[in-house]
């Protein structure tokens, strides 16, 4: 069997960058708590624990040691009561994240209100959510942004890993009913060229797969995209979760993974596909 493996598979600038900044903040005498995973890869995150970087649960703040941030960052509020608690912080929010926080603080300063395009309870959304200083509405699907009230004006944002085509169709939904209505591009390319690869794949290959954390909201996207193909999709955390049986009818398998996904996870399932049918030699 033929194995395609995406060429953006794996960790993204923000997840290495994080992941980077983990490891290099493990090297002091301090403890290390992230709220939450400090990416969401539930292999990666035990590897990180190793090192000393411990993940509590989202809503548990620490009491003593280092905060790290995640790369989808926190609320705004809730790391200014962390730091006037004496913790050290130390933040490791994805830059294309900041500068999402960055436009919604501007408009909302300048009295605009605001629409985030994502999942409700996502921490990006949360984190972004709490950089609005005036109204800001959660929006999550095209059926949300038609029942939207009609109002005069808008900035529309959409979480950086939101579905590129559905946030189209969103944006000309508000854009249609709201007169002023400025539609940001936000989605990061990491997260829109993942999207644009997984599409070929699906188009080329007799079946994908999809590996990285179920908790990966861009993970889950990839899987998604790819099963609306109506090619057969299989989502996987590593390699012990492919059901070997159901290969054996395909020629040719894309491989591609979450933003959130260690290599060495990726490598394993092509390992095991590979090794399931090889490809036999052309002479
Ligand atoms: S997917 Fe994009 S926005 Fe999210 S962490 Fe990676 S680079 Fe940053």
């Amino acid at each position: 069997m033929k194995v395609v493996l995406a060429k953006t598979a794996g960790f993204c600038m923000g997840v290495k960058r994080a992941v980077q900044i983990a490891l290099e903040t493990a090297q002091g005498k301090e403890e290390i708590f992230t709220c939450g995973p400090l990416i969401h890869n539930p292999q990666a995150v035990e590897t990180l624990r190793a090192k000393g970087v411990i993940p509590l649960p989202d809503e548990v703040d620490p009491d003593h040691g280092i905060l790290l941030i995640r790369a989808h960052g926190m609320p705004a509020d809730r790391i200014a009561r962390l730091r006037a608690r004496g913790l050290t912080i130390v933040d490791a929010t994805c830059p294309h994240v900041v500068s999402s926080q960055k436009r919604i603080a501007t408009c909302s300063a300048e009295g605009i209100p605001v629409i985030i395009v994502g999942d409700r309870e996502h921490p990006e959304i949360l984190s972004l959510q709490s950089f609005a200083a005036g109204p800001c509405h959660i929006l999550s699907s095209l059926a949300e942004a038609q029942a939207f009230p009609a109002v005069e004006r808008a900035m529309v944002i959409a979480q950086t890993t939101f579905n590129a085509a559905d946030y189209e169709t969103i944006g000309a939904e508000l854009r249609r009913k709201i007169p002023h209505c400025q539609v940001f591009q936000s989605i990061c390319k990491a997260t829109s060229r993942r999207q644009e690869e997984v599409h070929r794949l699906a188009r080329t290959c007799d079946a994908v797969v999809v590996v990285g954390g179920r908790n990966s909201a861009n993970t889950r996207r990839l899987a998604e995209i790819a099963a609306a193909s109506g090619k057969p999709t299989f989502h996987v955390e590593t390699a012990a979760e492919l059901p070997l049986d159901n290969f054996a009818a395909f020629t040719t398998v894309g491989v591609t993974a979450g933003a959130s996904t260690p290599d060495w996870i990726t490598e394993e399932v092509i390992d095991c596909l590979t090794s399931l049918h090889p490809v036999p030699d052309s002479d």
